[in-house]
Order: structure tokens, then C-alpha cells, then sequence
């Protein structure tokens, strides 16, 4: 389990003592001076189907700082991926944990929807007529952007067509010069529209 993440950091360099010799934030910084030309960018990332080993794994290599965690209710059945837990395994690669519980999609919505596309189309619907969660939502990235921090949003759903943060990264960037990247989004079956993989 534990040589997904090994794996993706012999990609930084071949010779293991390398890696138990260099911190992990300081192959970060090299990364942090590269963006600043870019427009501003957030990543994403869902859980679905990895271990907390591969997740931290991805966020590490992606050189993220902070993780917005904008599920509703930040806890899981999967070990590592409720909301204490998280923070204390992110605290330990130096990234911040912040739950943006408003910007999820409320229970209530999720109850209801006949199908997993409906309950984006109304979680879609959602944001349309509460302003304020776009709002917030922009101010909180937009904070940490200024700071020169690489921020990544997370839920549960792997592929971003699949889960809420899909919308809400496609309506922070909209009429924008903004930048969105959905790290690791293959490796699981569609929950909506084709099923062909
Ligand atoms: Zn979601």
C-alpha cells in the first residue's frame, strides 16, 4: 500500500536516500516560485477508492498547501478521511486543513434527488440562488492565492463531472482568468452520464 506513494517520489529522484534526506516542503518551494506567472489555479482531488496513503501521496506531488475540504459533512467510513483524522495525517506534510462546510451540498439536496445527476443539476441550481457561497468560497481561495499557497478542493467522487466541487471550480473560474486542474481523475467507474469505462 504503502509504494504508491514511494513510487511518486522516486520521480523526483531515483536514489531512495535522496528522498529520507530532503524534506518534503522544501521540493514544495521549488514549485511555489514556478506558479507565480500562472493564473490563479486551483486543483482538485477526490477519495474515491484510494487509501490515505495515495491521497496525502497525490497532494504532496502536486505541492499543495492548503486543502478545502467541501464536503458537507467532513466524515467518511474510510479510514483517514474523516475530518480530525485528515487534518492530523496533512499536519504532518505541512498542508493546512480547512472545511468549507458551506460550500457543500447540503443533506437535504443529496437526500431527495432521484439520481446522482439530479442532485448536481440541483446542487447547480443551489448556488445559483445562494450568492453568498460563491462569494465566500472565492474570498477563502482567493486568500490563501494572495499568500502564493497552491490550493486544492476536495470530496468524495474521483471524477470531477461526478461530484459537486466540479461545479463549484467551474463557477469560481467562469468569465475569469483562472485556471482549474483535476488531479488523478482516472481509475474509476463514472457516476454520471457515460458509463463506458
Ligand atoms: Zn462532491
Amino acid at each position: 500500500m504503502g509504494n504508491r506513494v514511494g513510487a511518486a517520489a522516486v520521480k523526483v529522484g531515483r536514489d531512495s536516500t535522496l528522498r529520507a534526506i530532503q524534506p518534503r516542503h522544501a521540493r514544495r518551494r521549488s514549485h511555489a516560485v514556478d506558479s507565480r506567472k500562472q493564473a490563479p489555479t486551483v486543483l482538485t482531488l477526490g477519495y474515491q477508492q484510494r487509501t490515505i496513503k495515495e491521497f496525502i501521496g497525490l497532494l504532496v506531488d502536486a505541492s499543495i498547501d492548503v486543502l478545502i475540504d467541501v464536503r458537507e459533512t467532513a466524515w467518511s467510513h474510510k479510514p483517514g478521511f474523516s475530518k480530525s483524522a485528515l487534518q492530523a495525517k496533512l499536519g504532518a506534510v505541512q498542508i493546512e486543513y480547512v472545511h468549507a462546510r458551506f460550500a457543500g451540498n447540503p443533506k437535504r439536496i443529496r437526500a431527495k434527488a432521484p439520481s446522482h445527476a439530479e442532485c448536481l443539476t440541483r446542487y447547480a441550481a443551489h448556488l445559483k440562488k445562494n450568492r453568498s457561497i460563491l462569494r465566500d468560497f472565492g474570498e477563502l481561495v482567493g486568500k490563501y492565492l494572495a499568500g502564493r499557497k497552491r490550493v486544492c478542493i476536495t470530496c468524495y467522487e474521483r471524477h470531477p463531472d461526478d461530484c459537486h466541487r466540479g461545479i463549484l471550480a467551474s463557477q469560481w473560474r467562469a468569465g475569469r482568468r483562472r485556471s482549474v486542474i483535476h488531479l488523478a481523475t482516472d481509475g474509476c467507474s463514472r457516476l454520471v452520464g457515460t458509463q463506458s469505462r
